[in-house]
């Protein structure tokens, strides 16, 4: 009877999702839980944009279905911003506006993907290409950067894992959850190897385009030839600081964006009036909030890891981007504080929420289970106050007797 289908049991619950999930319901039960799990700005929507959503529900112009696809004076707006700031010649017709960028990658996906099809993922990554791509029943070849690489997949490791099957590979720059960006020279590689293999796709994830301390961001669709051949994800959650307002968009050949918008035509629609009314005042109007926050993301990265790299035996790489540290914690696996011994980064994320009121999110969720994420999207106080408590909890836990044992 409680039966749910094959597809749904194969996946797991979002693990960002479920973190901060649980943070909430610690602080519901009046513990001060610092919640540096979801990757969420902690700044609130810019007023301009909040102020043309107000106008728009005043206006009473905006009560019935926009067309799937989005509106054409906000599809225009994004493809003028490509056109403009990223060199890629996209068109209103290459735009398929969605309920955040998951619900854009998910559209892609569904629209490419056959049972059995190969979809290359690179890994560190964002927890949901995985889910999503085991949804539409094909397989993710995962395929690993090194810390040493700043995590970073290249182009010699990708040519190895495409076969026969390989119908898209998918990647973030400014990655989540590494805060790694692909230099031009590392995109251009990778380039080469897509071009060389006649139907492969590449799913060019930009949600964090804004959120770049390198000065490097590259659209790999600007690339020559690879206008064709990509699919580029982006949204206004993360540069804009309007997660709630659930807005992503694709820009992708026609024929695929034409796939997408039948998909969300049969699923959800189009996203909700008044968050295009929203997202359009966002593309068209002054940058400058985006900068601002920019800019306190960039002190904040500082903060952390100068304080990161205080606590012994944790490895971090120097993030470029996004908002997350992603550092290695591997070294306290098997530790323990005389009761408990820290079994993996799963069981170390528990235990961090339990001791340290901190909530992070852990790394195998990512891809790699040595790792966890945090995330510096909260106030330079509470991440100060964090590390604090990290550094404190994880300085209780030693080699325990048994393991000392062993290695005398
Ligand atoms: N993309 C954000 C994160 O990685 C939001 C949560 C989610 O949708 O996974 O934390």
């Amino acid at each position: 009877m409680n039966r749910l289908s094959n597809r749904i049991e194969s996946i797991e619950e979002s693990a960002t999702l479920a973190m901060a999930a649980k943070a909430r319901e610690y602080k519901s039960r009046g513990i001060d839980v610092i919640n540096l799990s979801l990757g969420e700005p902690d700044f609130k929507t810019p007023a301009h944009i909040c102020e043309a959503a107000k106008k728009a529900i005043d206006d009473g112009k905006y009560f019935a279905y926009p067309p799937v696809a989005g509106y054409q004076d906000l599809r225009e707006a994004i493809a003028a911003k490509y056109q403009k700031e990223n060199n890629v010649p996209y068109k209103a017709e290459n735009i398929v506006v969605s309920n955040g960028a998951k619900q854009s990658i998910a559209n892609v996906m569904f629209s490419l993907i056959n049972p059995g099809d190969e979809v290359v993922v690179f890994s560190p990554y964002w927890v949901s290409y995985d889910a999503i791509v085991r949804l539409t029943e094909g397989k993710p070849v995962m395929v690993n950067g090194s810390i040493e690489n700043d995590f970073k997949v290249t182009a010699a490791q990708l040519e190895k894992v495409i076969g026969p099957k390989t119908r898209a590979v998918i990647f973030s720059s400014p990655c989540n959850p590494t805060g790694s960006v692909f230099s031009k020279k590392e995109l251009q590689d990778i380039a080469a190897v897509v071009l060389k293999h006649k139907d492969l796709l590449i799913i060019a994830d930009e949600i964090y385009e804004h959120i770049n301390f390198s000065g490097d961001q590259l659209s790999i669709a600007s690339l020559p030839g690879m206008f064709d051949r990509t699919i580029t994800v982006n949204g206004f959650a993360k540069g804009y600081a309007m997660t709630g307002w659930r807005v992503g968009y694709i820009a992708a050949p026609k024929w695929i964006a034409d796939g997408a918008n039948k998909m969300q035509g049969q699923l959800t629609s189009a996203n909700s009036s008044i968050s295009q009314r929203a997202a359009f005042a966002a593309i068209t109007g002054d940058i400058a909030p985006t900068l601002k926050m920019v800019e306190e993301y960039r002190k904040r990265r500082e903060i952390v890891y100068a304080l990161l790299k205080e606590i012994p035996g944790v490895k971090a790489n120097y993030p470029q981007g996004a908002f997350y540290f992603f550092p290695d914690v591997s070294s306290y696996f098997g530790k323990s504080d005389g009761q408990h011994t820290i079994k993996d980064s799963d069981d170390l994320c528990l235990y961090l929420l339990d001791k340290a009121h901190v909530s992070l999110v852990p790394g195998g969720a990512f891809g790699d289970p040595n790792c966890v994420r945090i995330s510096y999207a909260a106030s330079e106080n509470d991440l100060k106050e964090a590390l604090k408590r990290i550094k404190e909890t994880l300085s209780g836990l030693k080699q325990n007797q048994a393991q000392r044992a062993v290695v005398a």
